[in-house]
């Protein structure tokens, strides 16, 4: 009896966490019981300082001044400052803000923001609220525990923020607080970047400047070229309390350990299935809270794993849309702890069944309002000229693009056959292949075949309804009207891919522009000029397309025979920023230089150790201190039974017990040598020389490590009585709500 109420303890906090959720009886928050969310235009964008707000408070110098900022990068006098700071104090003041707060991106992913009061003292005492231009513009957050990558050495370890007018400022609610929050980028005292905004920003600048004369050879109209980003999140939604009572999602983010539930994702009975109503609370209250701050968040259904679901906007401007998506990633966390429910943004959660990726929808737009990806009703060439170079440029720069997208989350997912291969390949599904085929095909390259090409894109079924012929497996598809980037990790900022792809499109249309110019000063006609350039193109980029299934072993075969990397781990899909290759591309485009460029591959190498290092402790704790106690106690009843049947002559009635205890026993012992294992590899990989050979050891020692230990550890929680399981199991988590 004693030993049962010592078990009984030992698994408190699971059965407690269990307990909790069957007790939730709390009424949903009041914005449900009104039926808000009616009528979203009433209130969309009521927290955004945007167009119509800076209408009303700013003068018309002002708000003519951050327009013009806006859209030529105009520099803003202080004066101007001045004013626009005193006409958001006033907008926010009214909306009960009292603080503020340069809201920024650093290295990590995440976001920071560090908040001041209003309030301030004048030099003879007296209490003033104040904003000014200066504070507006420029702050110095104390950011010497941000990464930095070595670019902050001690004696200059100030980072400074600086407004970015591109980028709506808004009010984040948190309870009763309101702070209205300045979208910054985050620089080195030099002005090196040390966030993802400023060289998004650079490479956005780099693309309108290569595409504007490219788009200015169809149409004389265009002066203006951006990016455009739709993005889509997949996420996961668990029970506050059961996620409190793991101690590896509470400390990774990913569950460490945990038997896959004998009904996972087999039958498939969750996709587009119904919402759970707990869930579906917490959404409205998401789009809710989303809409107010401006997010166009229109789409929400079930995803394919047991618990997951995806959200997905309208699309944006790059800049604004990388910023919604890491506001978005803020807001789903805090929400849903209103919800008692916790969102997982790791790619890998849950082992045995899909994780989450962020489908990164990209296109280009002009001032014109031309999506310059979309063949539209009158396929045209300027519609090839741009579909064309961006597949050279992914063909060109795929080791880049695969380096942006790398991190530890990210490598529990690429290649794990559910999602896209770490390998980089483009599908543009049948329409256009055989139009690329049929265009190279062409022998003369005559005014004459420029139009028989023409007419052959004419002759395509309308693109954008037809696209239906998706291929689910590829990284990189043509959805239509937009190329689709699904390799993205659910955790990650947008910013480092969507930058790569800016400066890969900016790069490639340059160098096309170039072609071309040369052809036509060889008194070539410019269609012709065009056709014959992207001829070659299509010719020479032919190896990174690919419409098979990617997740076939035979595309690794294949792809090894066309050349394309496949890098299947961080560290070693990261080593291309310190080749040549990165150098150039960050170089010549201005997005990056060496030092920053440097400093990134640094920061995403140490970021990698960290976290591997952080996930092979807390595995050793749990394992020590939770699983072992309880397995050894059920061990203890194993053997007294055992012996209590031996007493009473009864042993030959004990088979099964005798069965399960050597079972227990065997996996015990791969337990124990597996942790030992563990803690010489970790040992070895944080005395390692550099960052570099600590990251391998991490990758190729301490990861298959924690594997066999989990291995063994998953065995054992079939046998170990349920009632002395320490660790909420994956059938609770995922299937109670
Ligand atoms: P799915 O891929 O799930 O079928 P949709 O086709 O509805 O989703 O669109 C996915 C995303 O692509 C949406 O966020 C949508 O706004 C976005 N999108 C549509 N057109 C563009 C574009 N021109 N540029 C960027 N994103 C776009
Ligand atoms: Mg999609």
């Amino acid at each position: 009896m004693l030993i049962h109420l010592l078990l009984f303890d030992m698994s408190l906090s699971r059965f407690n966490a269990l307990q909790t959720l069957e007790n939730r009886i709390e009424p949903l928050p009041a914005v449900f019981a009104e039926g808000a969310a009616e009528n979203i235009a009433s209130y969309f964008g009521e927290n955004v300082f945007n167009d119509e707000a800076m209408k009303k408070h700013l003068t018309e110098n002002a708000y003519l001044s951050v327009k013009a900022a806006v859209q030529s990068g105009q520099k803003l006098t202080i004066e101007v400052a001045d004013e626009v700071a005193k006409g958001m104090k006033k907008w926010s003041e009214e909306k009960g803000c009292t603080h503020f707060a340069h809201w920024f991106q650093p290295l990590t992913g995440k976001t920071a923001e560090k908040h001041d009061s209003f309030f301030t003292l004048t030099h003879d005492g007296r209490v003033i609220e104040e904003f000014t231009g200066s504070a507006l513009v420029q702050q110095e957050p104390d950011g010497s525990s941000f990464p930095s990558g070595g670019m902050r050495s001690t004696f200059e370890a100030r980072g400074y923020t600086v407004w970015d007018p591109s980028s709506p400022a808004f009010i984040m609610e948190v309870g009763d607080g309101k702070t209205l929050c300045i979208p910054t980028i985050f620089v080195t005292y030099g002005g090196e970047a040390q966030d993802f905004k400023l060289p998004l920003l650079r490479s956005q600048a780099f693309l309108d400047k290569a595409a504007v004369p490219v788009c200015q050879m169809f149409d004389k109209e265009v002066n203006k070229v951006g990016a455009t980003l739709g993005w889509e999140q997949e996420y996961f939604v668990v029970d506050d309390a059961l996620f409190s009572a793991r101690p590896d999602l509470v400390m990774n983010g990913r569950t460490l350990l945990g038997r896959p539930a004998a009904k996972h994702q087999q039958l498939e009975d969750h996709y587009f299935g119904s919402i759970p109503e707990r869930v579906y609370a917490f959404m409205r209250d998401l789009e809710t809270e989303s809409h107010k701050l401006g997010i166009p968040v229109r789409t929400r259904h079930n995803e394919v794993a047991p618990a997951q679901y995806e959200v997905a906007p309208i699309f944006e401007e790059i800049n604004v849309a990388v910023d919604h998506n890491q506001l978005l990633m803020d807001l789903m966390d805090r929400v849903a702890r209103r919800h008692k429910l916790r969102v997982l943004l790791h790619e890998k959660p849950f082992a045995g069944i899909n994780g989450s990726g962020k489908h990164n929808n990209w296109s280009m737009g002009t001032n014109t309002g031309v999506n310059l990806l979309s063949p539209g009703r009158k396929v045209n060439l300027r519609f090839l000229t741009f579909f064309v170079n961006t597949i050279a440029a992914v063909h060109k720069y795929a080791d880049i693009l695969r380096a942006s997208i790398a991190h530890a989350g990210n490598d529990h997912r690429l290649g794990a056959n559910e999602a896209p291969p770490a390998i980089i390949s483009v599908f543009i599904g049948e329409a256009m292949t055989k139009l690329l085929d049929q265009i190279v095909k062409g022998k003369t390259s005559d005014s004459q075949e420029v139009k028989r090409a023409l007419d052959l894109i004419a002759k395509l079924p309308n693109l954008e309804l037809d696209n239906t012929d998706r291929n689910r497996t590829s990284p990189f598809a043509f959805t239509g009207n937009k190329f689709e980037i699904r390799a993205v990790g659910s955790s990650q900022n947008c910013a480092g891919p969507m930058t790569v792809m800016n400066t890969m499109m900016g790069l490639q249309l340059v160098e096309f522009k170039a072609e071309v110019d040369k052809l036509v000063a060889k008194g070539e006609k410019q269609e012709v000029a065009i056709l014959t350039v992207l001829k070659g193109y299509i010719r020479r980029s032919k190896a990174i397309l690919f419409e098979g299934n990617n997740y076939s072993d035979e595309w690794k075969e294949e792809a090894a025979k066309r050349g394309l990397n496949n890098f299947a781990n961080t560290p070693e899909a990261l080593d291309v920023l310190s080749k040549k290759l990165a150098q150039d591309f960050y170089g010549k485009s201005g997005v990056m230089n060496k030092v920053e460029l440097e400093a990134f591959h640094a920061v995403q190498l140490h970021a990698y150790c960290t976290k591997l290092s952080i996930e092979a402790k807390s595995l050793e704790e749990i394992v020590h201190s939770m699983v072992m106690p309880a397995v050894v106690r059920y061990q203890t009843e194993l053997a007294a039974n055992i012996g209590a049947m031996k007493e009473i002559g009864m042993e030959d009635a004990a088979g099964y017990q005798k069965d399960t205890l050597k079972r227990v026993i065997r996996d015990m012992t791969d337990v124990r040598e597996g942790l030992e294992k563990l803690h010489k590899a970790l040992e070895k990989a944080h005395a390692a020389d550099s960052v570099r050979d600590e990251a391998d050891i991490l990758c190729h020692k301490v990861r298959p490590q924690m594997d066999k230990i989990r291995e063994a550890v998953d065995n054992l929680e079939t046998f170990v009585d349920d009632q002395y399981w320490p660790l909420v199991k994956y059938r609770e988590l995922l299937f109670v709500r």
